[in-house]
């Protein structure tokens, strides 16, 4: 089955450093090295950190969470907001103390802010004690970039954008043994112009879907019950693979894996969100029965300024859409409040289309201008305080509808997924697949299992008990 783009499996090179790290460490005596990864930002970070410190124990690294313990430190940054970059500079600036009371102790900054020519500058030019930075698509030559350190060679500095290649077999620590990410796609071709991702992800490449089938099919034989498919915009899954196979049939294709699991995915875009997609969702038993679909905004004017290349008339279509081949689907979204040239009547489109969609829950942000981007040009007249009023009002009606739509499922089962220990001694925590939280009073031997639960109560949180 041929494809444009080559799929590489791990390169023998990067296992050969790995293993010539290991080495280096032995003859530098440090018998149990240790290191710390530091993960920003968005579950495709958390995937990707997942990856580093799967190259981390094959180079011999032992995992800690406590800097001052570690001998290697990589930042593994986002860039989504501005001021975010501000608290990593921080951070990575009190390594250099810890430097100085370890010698040989090595420190690395990845990911998308790393990405950034003007950071990776400011880097090598203000942060001299930073060893090692590397951009978003050379992840995979970590322990290349260990051992030139190690081995008394230059710092590295590696932003390279390759928008042609996928390292398929890059070895991964989940840490997770109940649910997992399946990252299947990377990089965004939107340029939506508030966003940074296209300019420090790249360009969209998918995945082979036996790639995929094959990472899936161990996962359930490794006997995880959740696989949540990860991608800036899972919906554009497939483009530019020479075998047709889109997300829709993507989904069939996992849901037809024999086991008892559950399929997530995140994120999709209401441009590329399919009636062929929405009637896979409702014939797979696995899919959840949620959908995150960021909407952005509910001005079809504004929409246009933020390049997202869809109406608001299009978004509700596809929310009525979904609802008529699954009433009960809960949706979630992201809302942007005083994007530049918003007025307050567009914003008042905002807060109707809130109403009229009632979202499970939202993710809300105020405007934040992100160098680099269209958008952070463009002219913005009205203040930061007047934004807060609207964000605040459209706060105020998200947390009405929110209770009004918790309070509904009480008396209602779900089909939970028990994944955690709740805080109360002889409860666990279920989650069902329209994304609600139960705290349920059962035996810890039912973790990673499934069981039907009843909701009995809500009071900003929700607790239910076992049905027989
Ligand atoms: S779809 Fe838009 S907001 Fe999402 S990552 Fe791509 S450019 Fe950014």
């Amino acid at each position: 089955m041929s494809d444009n783009h080559e799929r590489p499996t791990y390169p023998e090179e990067q296992k050969v450093y790995a293993g010539m790290v290991r080495k280096k460490l032995r003859e530098s005596f440090v018998l149990t090295p240790k290191a710390c990864v530091v993960t920003y930002g968005c579950q495709q970070n958390v995937s990707d950190s997942q990856r580093i410190k799967g190259m981390l124990s094959l180079m011999g690294y032992g995992l800690t969470e406590d800097k001052h313990e570690a001998d290697l430190i990589i930042f593994n940054t986002c860039a989504v907001r501005e001021h975010a970059e501000d608290r990593v500079f921080g951070n990575v600036g009190a390594t250099k103390n810890l430097k100085r009371a370890k010698r040989g102790l090595i420190v690395a900054v990845c990911g998308c802010m790393a990405q950034q020519k003007s950071v990776a500058e400011k880097l090598k030019t203000s942060y001299p004690y930073v060893d090692i930075v590397f951009g978003t698509q050379v992840t995979h030559r970590l322990p290349e970039f260990v051992y030139k350190r190690l081995s008394g060679g230059k710092r590295v500095f590696e932003l390279a954008l390759d928008n042609e290649r996928i390292i398929e077999d890059v070895p991964i620590d989940r840490e997770n043994k109940i649910k997992g990410y399946i990252p299947i796609m990377y990089g965004c071709d939107n340029f939506c112009t508030y966003c940074i991702v296209p300019y420090v992800r790249g360009r969209e490449r998918s995945r082979d879907a036996q790639d995929i089938l094959k990472e899936a099919r161990r996962m359930v034989s490794d006997g995880y019950k959740e696989i949540m498919l990860l991608g800036q915009n899972v919906n554009s899954y497939g483009k530019g693979n020479a075998d047709g196979i889109n997300f829709a049939k993507l989904l069939r294709m996992i849901n037809d894996i024999e086991g008892d699991f559950r399929i997530r995915f995140m994120t999709s875009h209401p441009k590329d969100c399919t009636e062929e997609l929405l009637d896979a969702m409702k014939d797979c038993e696995k899919v959840e029965n949620h959908l995150h679909l960021p909407f952005q905004c509910g001005s079809s004017r504004v929409l246009k300024a933020m390049n997202r290349r869809y109406t608001r008339e299009k978004y509700l279509s596809l929310i009525e859409a979904a609802r008529e081949r699954m009433p009960d689907i809960a949706f979630t979204s992201d809302v942007i409040v005083g994007f530049p040239g918003e007025t307050y009547e567009d914003f008042k489109e905002t807060l109707s289309l809130i109403d009229e969609v009632r979202f499970a829950s939202l993710f809300t942000f105020i405007y934040s201008p992100r160098g680099g981007t269209p958008a952070a040009v463009m002219p913005d007249p009205v203040s930061r305080q007047e934004k807060g009023r609207w964000f605040d009002e459209l706060i105020k009606l998200q947390d009405k509808i929110q209770k009004e739509y918790d309070e509904s499922l009480v008396g209602k089962t779900f089909r939970v997924l028990f994944e955690e220990e709740a805080p109360d001694e002889g409860y666990l925590i279920g989650k069902t697949d329209t994304i609600i939280n139960i705290s349920v009073k059962a035996d810890r031997s039912l973790l990673g299992t499934f069981a039907d639960v009843k909701i009995t109560n809500y009071d900003g949180t929700f607790s239910g008990i076992l049905e027989k």
